[in-house]
């Protein structure tokens, strides 16, 4: 079995990520920390009854006391580097869900990993779903170069654009480099209207109570467009990609960056 702990435990993902470890023969749930613990059982935060383990406070206190192989995090972007930093530095491999992790982030956990030998996995979207989304995306810009992607969430996201937005836009910019879009001329009589920019790329980010995650990668061509959506109805849509990275990172070679890393 494979010793787990989640971080983030009350929160939204936290609390999907203990049921789908709860329920594979592999993972076992160790531990759990939330800054807003107020020491529950993790049973009853999931409808399973008493387990004897208790969500803690801090997160180095719960290391040292249920001794992880891996730490699942789901957390919020300001705080989610520490987490990683500190479970690294323990020998426990991050398993990182919790997006807005900027290329500077990255690279510092890249480089930890290989300095300590502790692999660790980072994916800003879970959903197969998804990741087929992104790379779709990036073989049609291959032939449809202009595009926008349109991403929507419910409005408690912290981040804008998505985690996985940037990286569709990552994945596309590698595909065909910069573009100027647009009427070159073009002008905005509100600020933001034609969304961020990267490489070229307009993104627009919606925020709206009743949206879990949902992303439209819409193409243009001459006569013609082509849109790729992907709507994760659930957060259950996550889970399955969340088990396989906890059974992957043990044996993997440092950082993997992106599941569809272990997808292929
Ligand atoms: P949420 O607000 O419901 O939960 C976050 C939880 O983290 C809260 O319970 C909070 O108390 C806790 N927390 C905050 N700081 C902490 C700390 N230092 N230590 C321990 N716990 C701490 O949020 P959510 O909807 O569950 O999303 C969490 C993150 O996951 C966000 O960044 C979101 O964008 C990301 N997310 C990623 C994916 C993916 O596939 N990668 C999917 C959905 C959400």
């Amino acid at each position: 079995m494979i010793r787990v702990m989640v971080c983030g435990a009350y929160g939204k993902m936290g609390r999907e990520v203990l049921k789908a470890i709860h329920n594979d023969t592999q993972l076992s749930i160790v531990g759990a920390v939330d800054v807003k613990s107020d020491f529950a059982d993790i049973g009853d935060l999931i409808g399973i009854g008493q387990t004897g383990i208790i969500v803690g406070n801090d997160l180095q206190t719960v290391i040292n006391e249920t001794k992880p192989q891996v730490m699942v995090d789901f957390t919020r972007p300001e705080v989610v580097m520490n987490n990683i930093r500190v479970a690294i530095q323990n020998g426990v491999c991050p398993v990182v869900g919790t997006t807005g992790l900027s290329e500077t982030d990255v690279n510092e956990i890249r480089n930890s990993c290989t300095q300590t030998k502790v692999n660790a996995l980072i994916a800003p979207n879970f959903a197969i779903g998804a990741i087929l989304m992104m790379k779709l995306a990036q073989d049609a810009a291959k032939f449809f170069p202009h595009v926008e992607i349109i991403e929507l969430h419910h409005d408690q996201k912290l981040d804008a654009p998505s985690g996985t937005a940037l990286h569709t836009a990552e994945l596309i910019a590698k595909t065909r480099g910069y573009l100027q879009q647009g009427h070159p001329e073009e002008v905005e009589k509100l600020p933001g209207a034609r969304g961020g920019d990267f490489s070229g790329i307009r993104m627009h980010s919606v925020r709206l109570p009743g949206y879990v995650a949902h992303q439209e990668v819409i193409f243009g061509g001459l006569g013609q467009t082509l849109t790729i959506r992907h709507d994760s109805i659930s957060r259950e849509c996550f889970m399955p990609g969340v088990v396989l990275a906890c059974k992957h990172v043990l044996t993997a070679n440092g950082l993997v960056y992106g599941l569809e890393e272990i997808l292929k």
